[in-house]
């Protein structure tokens, strides 16, 4: 049975720090807008403290809902291949809290996709130290290593081109749908 990579934020759920810097400095933010994957630190880098003190207590994951079509694709996939839930929980600016994030990301992913054990779930900042024959990641740099590399589109990634993908073998996929298409 061929292993699967799966990235957790930007690929199933997209939390919600983005209503968080919204709600902390009473603005909108157009994600279409931002190129930059570190956004969050970067728009609160002057008040950076002060925001992760705001965040610190709150579940980033409580209301996120999955992305469209994720539950199912994702169920059938299960019966084909292994699959792992491989996610980062740490915090930089607020490495003391970053077990609260790793809960909440713990419950989020039982209650929400309950055919995948928690033995299934790897927390780690990082991804390289494992292999897998097939990686979903928003992030380019975590997909190195795999036969099969899928790219799911996010804010900061819309950019890269066809070119600078084909050259590192990867294949760009909007969807959960997409996904579906290609592995089964
Ligand atoms: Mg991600």
């Amino acid at each position: 049975m061929k292993t699967v990579m799966i990235d957790m934020d930007n690929v199933l759920t997209d939390g919600v720090f983005k209503e968080y810097i919204e709600e902390f400095y009473k603005i909108e933010i157009d994600l279409n807008e931002i190129k930059d994957y570190a956004y969050v630190q970067k728009l609160t880098k002057k008040d950076s403290k002060q925001f992760w003190e705001f965040v610190q207590d709150k579940n980033f994951y409580l209301e996120a809902p999955l992305f469209q079509d994720c539950y199912e694709v994702l169920e059938k996939l299960n019966s084909k291949y292994d699959l792992y839930i491989v996610t980062s929980y740490l915090w930089n600016e607020e490495i003391d809290v970053s077990g609260h994030n790793l809960k909440n990301k713990y419950y989020y992913l039982k209650e929400r996709l309950p055919f995948i054990g928690p033995e299934k779930y790897i927390f780690t900042t990082n991804k390289s130290l494992m292999n897998f024959d097939i990686r979903i990641d928003d992030r380019l740099n975590n997909l190195s290593g795999a036969t099969t590399k899928l790219l799911f589109t996010a804010w900061h990634n819309k950019d890269l081109s066809k070119e600078e993908l084909k050259k590192k073998n990867t294949i760009r996929v909007n969807s959960w749908k997409e996904i579906e298409d290609i592995l089964l």
